[in-house]
């Protein structure tokens, strides 16, 4: 019995593939209504078969409704940017039909380059397609931008152009470096990444802003302002980033950086302009327009303290119970 069971074992796959030999088909059947443990083995078999299969099927027709989206999404993609194709024609005939060369005809193209890459681009971009999404957004309101400055002979494009990509910056590089071809090169650095390229866009739109207005003390009252709140930006940044991985601990951290912050923003920010400086007073029981300022500062440096040494403490406290 024991020898027939091997074999019948044996043959199994090729009966369930359906290219076992009429002989042994029979012998299979037949020893597989009398012993238990061969149909039990089987029934299990047949079954992984049928759900290997199923699986397959699935992933199958994932693929195929994916191609088809595909396809279809870059089909409206090609009819939008016909579409855009129009204006931009008619702009281009009648600038011409003026007599004076191309002009106003570039903003329109600029323009409409700028609602073409938030419409036909996420569409037609075969990956990636938020980075060539944005990409292209940034880079054709760049170019808008120009294009008015150079049509209405304006000096005012750089201030335009850093403010412009250092608020893109702000809100969209954080998704952007998520992308998977960002995300594959920056891997553990992404938060840096923004951090630096977010100062760096600051710095650029802060000296735009200094050549353009030409205000002789523009520079030393911007840095005097822009330091300290670079330097609680980064400070959040560090805490929350690269200091231990304790929520609780981090939280009180922060709570505890803003209400020190808030209390003493002002006092530096003055010391670095070489104002005097003055230790805020608090008069809790007293509130108008001369002790407003005081108060705030007060409670945000009492309330920041306190709620920070309570998360630590239900922190520390959470970390021990774990260990
Ligand atoms: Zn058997």
């Amino acid at each position: 019995m024991k020898y027939q069971c091997e074999i019948v074992r044996d043959l199994m796959p090729l009966y369930l593939d359906d290219i076992a030999s009429e002989q042994s088909r029979q012998m299979v059947e037949a020893h597989l209504s009398e012993c238990k443990e061969c149909s039990a083995l089987f029934s299990q078999m047949k079954n992984d078969e049928l759900e290997i299969k199923v699986k397959e099927e699935k992933t199958d027709v994932i693929a195929r409704q994916k191609k088809i989206f595909k396809r279809k999404s870059a089909l409206v993609g090609s009819v939008l940017a016909g579409i855009f194709m129009i204006p931009i024609l008619i702009c281009l005939i009648v600038n011409l039909a003026n007599g004076d060369g191309l002009t106003w005809f570039f903003i329109v193209l600029a323009s409409l380059l700028v609602a073409a890459s938030l419409t036909v681009v996420p569409l037609v971009a075969p990956a990636n397609k938020l980075l060539w999404t944005l990409g292209t957004f940034s880079a054709s309101l760049i170019l808008l931008l120009g294009v008015c400055c150079i049509y209405t002979g304006g000096k005012w494009f750089f201030v335009a152009g850093t403010s412009v990509l250092f608020g893109i910056g702000m809100v969209f590089l954080p998704f952007a470096v998520r992308s998977r071809v960002l995300s594959s090169v920056l891997k553990r650095q992404k938060g840096l990444t923004v951090m630096t390229a977010d100062t760096v866009l600051y710095v650029l739109m802060m000296l735009s802003i200094g050549f353009y207005t030409k205000e002789p003390d523009f520079f030393k009252a911007s840095a005097a302002i822009s330091l300290p709140l670079i330097a609680f930006a980064w400070a959040m940044f560090v805490l929350i980033r690269y200091v231990g991985n304790n929520g609780l601990i981090k939280a009180g951290l922060c709570t505890m950086l803003c209400g020190v912050f808030v209390f003493f923003a002002d006092s530096l920010i003055g010391l670095l302009l070489g104002l005097s400086v003055h230790i805020p007073t608090f008069s809790p029981f007293l509130w108008n327009f001369a002790t407003i300022d005081g108060n705030v500062k007060w409670l945000s440096l009492i309330v920041g303290v306190f709620l920070g040494i309570v998360f630590i403490t239900i922190g520390l406290i959470y970390r021990r119970k774990q260990k």
